[in-house]
């Protein structure tokens, strides 16, 4: 089945699923941003941070698939808050891709301790961004309600994503009920916990029951509940399995079975986005 689109508040498509590149080694990138291209992944999610916007670009450059139809996403370096900063950042960002516009641009955490917590500012710049068409969209990321609701009080554009820690350990489902809420389409990261779901006795049962691999099982719950995902491998085959998720589906008890797996902030595997700075 085909990967659907889904639609931003700002108008803007992004397909449901798509690759993610943390922790793949600049080495590696090429290739494996190539082989997902290969298997017909058109949604790349990168970051400053993760060291290889360039090879994304090159992989980009060098495939048989257009610029234009694929769907890039950035963020913003941790420590690149001030607006100045902020618009250096950006620029390098469009450097090392070799774009002049990025589809999506995020502030990769919000950072609440960091400069008094003036992520206000920063969220200010990436609307310049926007304005200026080298972001086509923008968005944020380990966003938690009380960072949402202060942009909503002191700016004028809502964010189009929310990049958030989602898996069946992890649920999110505050976070997730206040995107839905406002408009906010919610991405998750690490949806398959980086491997730590998948041979949860509950996950294979209903894999062997719908005849299919728990990393399609987990992938099928994300997108059955509306999510965006962008499962990272660098193993062809396994790269090649993540992207079949379009043509089967699990029931409605199913689906509840592995929400229940939730352990709540137990769960969680990245920094607490409160605390984190
Ligand atoms: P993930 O949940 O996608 O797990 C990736 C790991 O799962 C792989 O390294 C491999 O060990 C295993 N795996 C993948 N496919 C498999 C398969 N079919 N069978 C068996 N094992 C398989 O973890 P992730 O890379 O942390 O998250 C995905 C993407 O989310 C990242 O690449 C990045 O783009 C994004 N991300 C964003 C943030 C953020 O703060 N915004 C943080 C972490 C990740």
């Amino acid at each position: 089945g085909a990967v659907p689109d889904i639609t931003l508040n700002d108008g803007n498509k992004i397909p449901q699923l798509g690759f993610g590149v943390f922790q793949i080694e600049p080495k590696d990138t090429v290739a494996a941003v190539r082989a997902a291209l290969e298997v017909g992944y058109r949604h790349i999610d990168t970051a400053e941070m993760y060291g290889n916007e360039k090879e994304v670009g090159e992989a980009i450059r060098t495939s048989e698939v257009s610029r234009d139809e694929v769907f890039i996403t950035s963020k913003l370096n941790n420590g690149f808050h001030r607006p100045d900063d902020a618009r250096k950042a950006f620029d390098s960002t469009l450097d090392a891709l070799g774009f002049d516009h990025v589809d999506l641009f995020l502030i990769h955490w919000p950072l609440p301790t960091l400069y008094d917590g003036d992520f206000v500012s920063t969220w200010q710049t990436l609307i310049e961004f926007k304005r200026e068409g080298r972001a086509r969209s923008v968005g944020v990321s380990n966003f938690q309600v009380p960072h949402l609701e202060r942009l909503a009080a002191e700016t004028d554009l809502v964010p189009a994503v929310n990049q958030i820690e989602v898996h069946p350990y992890l649920t999110n489902e505050e976070v997730r009920r206040y995107d839905a809420e406002h408009g906010i389409a919610t991405e998750a990261w690490s949806p398959l916990a980086q491997g730590a779901v998948l041979d949860d006795p509950v996950v294979t049962e209903i894999a062997e029951r719908v005849g299919r691999t728990p990393a399609q099982v987990v992938l099928r719950w994300h997108v059955q509940r509306g999510d965006i995902v962008f499962p990272k491998s660098v193993t062809p085959k396994r790269i090649e399995e993540n992207f079949q998720i379009f043509d089967f589906e699990l029931d409605d008890e199913q689906v509840r079975r592995i929400s229940g797996l939730d352990r709540g902030e137990a769960g969680r595997t990245g920094p607490q986005p409160d605390t984190f700075d």
